[in-house]
């Protein structure tokens, strides 16, 4: 069975007079373990499409499956535990606490949402950040880590909660070209060693070229 199963989705934006179709009819599906990436020209429905992959929007049409659960009819509370539950999130612009250390900011999402005894909590934390090379800089802040640092922190805090999905939307549009396909390559063994789904976006050729399977986006309607 696919992890994600999209059907006929299209999302139509409404401001005043003005429609744009930001995806047109798009059908696809995605297995269980595996590292795809849209990519397409900046307007052309990535982020929309993520969006609706990760309950953080409604299709104006069509069927949402993720990990078997119809998500489209979902309610904002549903969405969010379903989220909590299912899906890790890395975004452009990392996000991390900047008061926070690296440790800190890797056992946030258990804090939130998982009640689970402390020793168990920095066992994870410890192990994900061994996982993304980063145990060594873990009581660093953000200010004092680079870019791809950052963004390897952001990976791991995604993947501390075991989220079926990852979603992460143009990772690497905030790093040079070497950082940037060592995070993707880095995402592409976290998925080999926790059977983790990978989606992520990009408009980036030399980061495009590292995922397994490529759909790409044109004015909202694949191609
Ligand atoms: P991408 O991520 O590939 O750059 P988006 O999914 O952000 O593309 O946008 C697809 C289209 O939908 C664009 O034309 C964009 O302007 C439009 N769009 C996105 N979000 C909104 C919104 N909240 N309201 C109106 N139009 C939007
Ligand atoms: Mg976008």
């Amino acid at each position: 069975m696919a992890l994600v199963q999209i059907d006929n989705v299209s999302r139509i934006y409404q401001t005043g007079e003005v429609q744009v179709k930001a995806l047109q009819d798009v059908t696809l599906s995605i297995d269980e373990a595996s590292f795809v990436s849209f990519v397409g020209p900046s307007g052309s429905g990535k982020t929309t499409m993520l969006n609706l992959i990760g309950c953080l929007d409604k299709p104006t049409q069509g069927k949402i499956v993720v990990d078997g659960a119809e998500v489209d009819g979902f309610d904002r509370r549903q969405s969010a535990a379903f989220r909590g539950d299912t899906l890790g999130f890395i975004f452009q612009a990392f996000n991390l606490f900047p008061v926070l250390t690296a440790y800190e900011n890797v056992e946030y999402p258990l804090v939130m949402i998982k009640n689970e005894s402390v020793s168990k909590r920095k066992e994870k934390v410890l192990n994900v950040l061994e996982s993304v090379g980063m145990l060594d800089q873990k009581d660093k802040f953000p200010d004092q880590l680079s870019g791809g640092q950052k963004q390897r922190v952001a990976v791991a805090r995604a993947l501390v909660t075991q989220p079926k999905l990852v979603l992460a939307d143009e990772p690497t549009a905030n790093l040079d070209k070497k950082s940037a396909v060592n995070v993707i390559r880095l995402m592409r063994n976290m998925r080999d060693e926790f059977n983790t789904t990978f989606i992520f976006s990009t408009h980036d050729p030399g980061v495009m070229k590292e995922a397994e399977v490529i759909y790409t986006l044109e004015d909202g309607r694949l191609v």
